[in-house]
């Protein structure tokens, strides 16, 4: 495997015929993190649900196996075996802010004593001001009740021990841990069952963002006792702009009527929905936490992913497939720019999903992210200085990896500035970044 080339790995993938299921945009696409490609099955799911409006009208909530009033429960089970949960743990429903939002209404019950949130101080900025709100709304100060945590000086990731500690040292002040599974700028995978088991240790509640983490790395959450999760499926889940979000509440919780809650009219029992009587009576899962009745358009392009990953094996192949491109990416990026860039993404397999967190040396990364753009590469930049680059194994090759350190070479060695030199009419060698027809 060390020497193997891109075209002989792909040769060997198992998950090489996945790419053809997806329309790509025409280059080098690495940025499945951001918005996953389009399944083209998509277009047909939701063109199913057209016909089915078209003909059927309102009476599509009733009618056959898709009828809308329990379409959102089509996704529960597979949604359920990528974060390892029970179907009844997981809803599909809003987008990942509101369900963080909703969640904390459950989950953050501050006392005078026992009020602090843990989150990590490069938090993506929704998840940062979703927990701000929440302490103003309860009538805490953030100033005192939001503790931030920070990698140590000089270093880009945090230290699972100092996660661990901070929770031990905060003890029964700690209300809540609110961190990511994946982190959105380094791409480091945290220790979900040790920060849960820490958290319960001190009489705290375990919530996470899985956005980066749904359909990129194995999660067991039910075994792991995690509290309550959120994600969005945009992403790895490949649901298009705006997807619907996901959410997961623990089976221990989701019966319990202690918990406080908004409700809504989809959260109550669905055999007495439609009588439209006003008392409230909690769907004892997940589902007592939905609001509106379901996006279907949305939910309609999710299966179409959904069932792709089921093909090809699910999250473990998937997964196994990531592992064979990042170790092929690291090794490329070692002999083909050495020095000249840094990935501040963690170098061991455990600690990291398919992302790299790209720096070049020399402090002209943004210019040499504008060049690769042009020439029809797709990463993203993320400030300050780093361009995010991830294959994702559904649909990325090693080609595409190879392609990728080729064209990173060629701009850095080049000097982003020449920008006729980059130009994309002219980078069809090395990489072939693809014809230039684009709009
Ligand atoms: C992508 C992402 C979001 C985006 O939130 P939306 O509510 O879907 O707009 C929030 N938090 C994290 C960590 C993300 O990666």
């Amino acid at each position: 495997m060390t020497e193997a080339t891109a075209a002989e790995l792909d040769a060997a993938d198992p998950l090489a015929h996945c790419r053809d299921l997806f329309e790509i945009p025409e280059g080098i696409y690495l940025v499945g993190n951001s918005l996953g490609a389009l399944p083209k099955a998509a277009r047909r799911y939701v063109s199913v649900e057209f016909d089915r409006w078209a003909t059927l009208g309102v009476e599509g909530h009733f009618t056959g196996n898709l009828s809308w009033k329990d379409y959102h429960h089509l996704v529960s089970e597979q949604l359920a075996r990528l974060v390892g949960a029970k179907p009844a743990e997981v809803a599909a429903m809003n987008a990942l802010t509101v369900n963080l939002h909703l969640l904390m209404v459950s989950f953050y019950r501050p006392t005078a004593t026992r009020h602090k949130i843990l989150i990590e101080e490069h938090a993506f900025p929704s998840d940062h001001f979703a927990a701000e709100s929440q302490i103003r709304q309860r009538g805490f100060d953030p100033a005192s009740s939001l503790v931030v945590l920070a990698p140590r000086p000089g270093e880009y990731n945090l230290r699972p021990k100092d996660v661990l500690d901070t929770i031990n040292q905060l003890g029964d002040e700690l209300a809540m841990v609110l961190l990511p599974g994946v982190q959105y700028y380094t791409g480091q995978v945290f220790p979900i069952a040790d920060i849960t088991a820490a958290a319960h240790a001190v009489g705290a509640v375990a919530g996470f963002d899985l956005a980066h983490a749904v359909g990129n790395v194995e999660l067991e959450l039910h075994d792991w006792g995690v509290d309550f999760a959120a994600w969005c499926t945009y992403k790895y889940l490949n649901s298009g702009p705006g997807g619907v979000g996901g959410a997961f509440v623990h089976d221990r919780h989701v019966a319990d009527p202690d918990l406080a809650k908004f409700t809504g009219w989809w959260g109550t029992n669905a055999d007495s929905r439609f009588e439209m009587a006003c008392e409230f009576d909690p769907i004892p899962t997940i589902d007592s936490w939905q609001l509106s009745n379901a996006p279907i358009l949305p939910l309609a392009a999710l299966r179409a992913s959904l069932d792709i990953i089921d093909e090809a094996g699910g999250i473990a192949a998937m997964r196994a497939k990531s592992e064979r491109q990042i170790q092929f990416f690291d090794r490329r990026l070692q002999e083909v720019l050495g020095k000249r860039i840094e990935n501040l993404t963690p170098s061991d397999l455990s600690q990291r999903g398919c992302q790299f967190a790209l720096r070049v040396a020399g402090g002209n990364g943004k210019e040499v992210f504008e060049a690769l753009e042009e020439a029809n590469v797709y990463c993203d930049w993320r400030e300050p200085d780093v361009i995010r680059a991830a294959p994702v194994p559904l649909y990325n090759s090693f080609a595409d990896i190879e392609n990728f350190v080729q064209a990173l070479d060629y701009i850095v060695e080049k000097g982003s500035t020449d920008r006729d030199v980059v130009g994309k009419d002219s980078v069809d060698e090395p990489f072939s970044p693809g014809s230039d027809e684009d709009a």
